[in-house]
């Protein structure tokens, strides 16, 4: 159990606004961002005013976004914000939609190497604009963990739950219980009271921030694997010269290998001058890779896939985006992409938290 401690001097939490369902309005295209609703409705909250809320400060990234439109860039723009701020606040929280709301978190958590402070992404189902937004609550208990809880990762708060972002999904579009993270469980559960699950949380690191510099844009795509999928459609597909690959693959980790021709074509990718970096990932929610368990995975090795172990496709992609995109050669891509950086896999399966 955890209580929030009597701030002797109040906490400083900077609240970045990128976008998404919970500062949205309906109008004649559906739903998209209303700049301004989200501060006027912020401020229209008495719970936010009181003096055991963090100050906080709101930093609004223009123009909003359905984070649909959000790409690489954004991540990059929200972590500088971060970094830029990092020592001026106790925490942050970014608002932001749902939709690419796993690989934004992802993103930021390889971004920031040597993160000390909770950085907490949430939004919400419904609009603030609708009297049953989940989104009011969302905003107030974000504020205040990010002001207050030693829990220095990057999270989604949502439904409840605080959950690592790197291992985060999203699993429904209809339900408050929008994310879920199937590999580890929450890190903290919010009720009556918050309970902090503390063996999860990742021990504060020494050092300062050490923010990944992004020298170059890579080429990352992610290719998820069907009865039917052949050779030539993934030829196709790899045809754009490419810096790495998600292999979202069947259970344990397994692909079609009854036509040589899939494997051909992955091993062609991996080879130089390629040197493509390709990653297996299950499409299961949860478990992990097994590269090898069954004959319909153990050719993938020796096409030169990698094993994703119990990584999300969203963790990998972004990780796989960041390493390339700071400038590492594939050997070094490969090797890191089979380390733990920031809590995102569990190379042994027996220390699972
Ligand atoms: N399309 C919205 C978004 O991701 C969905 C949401 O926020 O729930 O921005």
């Amino acid at each position: 159990m955890y209580n929030a401690p009597a701030m002797s001097e109040r906490a400083r939490v900077c609240v970045i606004h990128v976008g998404g369902t919970i500062g949205m309005v309906q109008g004649e295209h559906g739903f998209t961002p209303q700049p301004g609703f989200l501060e006027a409705y912020m401020r229209s909250m008495p719970e936010l005013a009181r003096p055991e809320v963090p100050r906080h400060e709101l930093v609004v990234l223009e123009p909003l976004l359905d984070s649909a439109d959000m790409n690489p860039d954004d991540w990059r723009r929200i972590a500088a914000v971060i970094a830029e701020r990092y020592d001026d606040f106790d925490g942050f929280v970014v608002i932001h939609g749902t939709d690419t709301m796993a690989y934004t978190a992802s993103a930021l958590s390889f971004l920031l190497p040597g993160l000390g402070k909770p950085v907490i992404l949430t939004g919400s189902q419904l609009s603030l604009a609708d009297i049953r937004s989940d989104g009011r609550e969302h905003l107030i208990t974000a504020i205040l963990l990010a002001g207050t809880a030693p829990i220095p990762e990057v999270c989604i708060y949502f439904a409840a739950r605080l959950i690592r972002g790197n291992r985060a999904q999203k699993i429904h579009n209809q339900e408050f219980f929008a994310f879920n993270s199937g590999n580890l469980g929450p890190l903290a559960r919010i009720g009556a009271s918050i309970r902090i699950t503390e063996h999860r949380v990742r021990p504060r690191p020494e050092g300062p921030l050490r923010p990944l510099a992004q020298v170059r844009r890579p080429q990352i795509a992610a290719i998820r694997i069907f009865p039917g999928i052949d050779g030539g459609m993934l030829r196709r597909f790899l045809a754009r010269p490419i810096d790495g690959l998600i292999l979202e693959t069947y259970g344990n980790g397994n692909v079609p290998s009854r036509d040589a021709s899939l494997l051909e074509a992955l091993a062609e990718a991996a080879q130089p001058p390629n040197e493509v970096v390709v990653v297996n990932c299950s499409q299961c929610h949860g478990g992990r890779v097994d590269q090898g368990r069954y004959g319909t995975s153990a050719a993938l090795t020796r096409a030169g896939v990698i094993s994703g172990f119990d990584m999300t496709p969203e963790a990998a992609l972004t990780k796989l985006y960041c390493l390339a995109g700071a400038g590492y050669a594939p050997a070094e891509i490969r090797a890191k992409m089979q380390q733990d950086l920031a809590g995102e896999l569990t190379v042994d399966p027996l220390t699972r938290p």
